[in-house]
């Protein structure tokens, strides 16, 4: 069997990119064997013929050079057995140069080895910082995130949910939640998403929306409301969560590194299952108050655009927060502050004026409807 070849030969005769072949060392010397067309070659070069030195491209290698009629031959090896070897059997003179060698092939794999150190160090003291300094690295991990994913992320959190739910089907309760979904998905600009919207039977004031584009109302959060701006401006602020990606920022930001690595490597099992082991769950998925704040300007202008009255919106959070003692989910997920209640009214202030267009939706038919 051929041996595994082990160092590189240039000499005059072989070719530039050097030839392969097989390094050993024997009692008299060094033994080269190459592989040809025509078999194995065995070549010995005396001991007293050899000069030791180091090499190659960033001086790590070992060199052995020698002349033989006048031509000069070179090999090149990083085999740690032939050093050994090398240095077990060759004379003394030959060893000395050897030991000076290897130490300097071993000082400059040491200095790579800290500048390698040195600029993973700086990699990822970069990346902690981008990572906790700002939002850049979350934002472009989530824009990297296919929009299928996050359908398919959001459609199975939503089938869960509502596998445990009593769904409205029909009823004006239905007509309702829907037409207010379709006046404000007209005057969207250029989303991708295809929004659905499901009434539930619970006595819960809430509604949510998950990732894709799936919301749910509760019944609940229909009987609390005085009438359909209200609802419109929870859903208003709920489609722009979904708009802003906001679930997939706080997965992001959540998971770290490893959701960095999964979606770069487009893993989508991955994501879903790392979720799944940190118990990241979309339905109470709480969002920061960035992205509440957010939520509520966009959708305060999407509700202008769609000739909502923002009043509703402002109002109708500001009543659930002031009402004490009384089970509202919302606000679990959807923290209400007396600042944020300001700063919506400032920004609807700065708005140009619009005559809202009222829903005509019979409200007391719709109560009538849900328990
Ligand atoms: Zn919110």
């Amino acid at each position: 069997m051929a041996p595994t070849p082990n160092a590189l030969c240039f000499g005059s005769e072989l070719p530039a990119s050097g030839a392969t072949c097989f390094a050993s060392i024997s009692p008299n010397g060094l033994i080269l064997i190459f592989l040809s067309d025509r078999g194995e070659e065995a070549h010995t070069v005396p001991f007293s013929a050899l000069a030791v030195g180091a090499g190659g491209f960033d001086h790590d290698q070992l060199v052995l050079k020698w002349t033989d009629r006048g031509r000069t031959f070179a090999l090149h090896s990083r085999d740690p057995e032939l050093i050994q070897a090398l240095r077990a059997k060759a004379p003394a003179e030959l060893t000395e140069a050897l030991g000076h060698a290897t130490a300097q092939v071993r000082w400059r794999r040491a200095i790579r080895r800290l500048a390698w150190g040195a600029s993973v160090a700086v990699l990822v003291g970069g990346l902690t910082w981008l990572w906790y300094g700002s939002d850049m690295v979350v934002d472009l991990i989530v824009s990297r995130i296919p929009l299928s994913w996050e359908e398919s992320l959001g459609e199975s959190a939503y089938r869960q949910f509502l596998s445990g739910q009593t769904v409205v089907k029909e009823g004006p309760a239905v007509q309702a939640v829907q037409a207010m979904a379709d006046r404000l998905t007209a005057h969207l600009v250029e989303s991708p998403y295809r929004f659905q919207v499901t009434v539930v039977e619970n006595h819960a004031i809430n509604a949510f929306a998950l990732p894709g584009g799936y919301i749910v109302v509760f019944s609940g959060l229909l009987k609390q409301a005085n009438g359909p701006d209200e609802v419109a401006g929870v859903l208003g602020h709920e489609m722009n969560h979904v708009l802003l990606r906001h679930a997939m920022e706080r997965i992001v930001k959540n998971m770290g590194l490893v959701a960095v690595i999964t979606v770069l490597t487009g893993n989508q099992q991955g994501l879903a299952g790392v979720m799944k082991e940190l118990g990241i769950e979309l339905v109470t998925l709480k969002f920061g108050r960035e992205q509440e704040l957010e939520a509520d300007l966009e959708g305060l202008r999407l509700l202008h655009r769609a000739r909502v009255s923002p009043d509703g919106m402002i109002t109708f959070f500001q009543r659930l927060a002031e009402s004490e003692g009384r089970m509202v989910a919302l606000l679990s997920t959807h923290p209400m502050s007396e600042a944020r209640a300001e700063r919506l009214r400032t920004a609807a202030a700065t708005l140009p004026r619009m005559t809202p267009e009222p829903f005509g939706i019979d409200w007391q038919a719709v109560q009538g409807a849900v328990r």
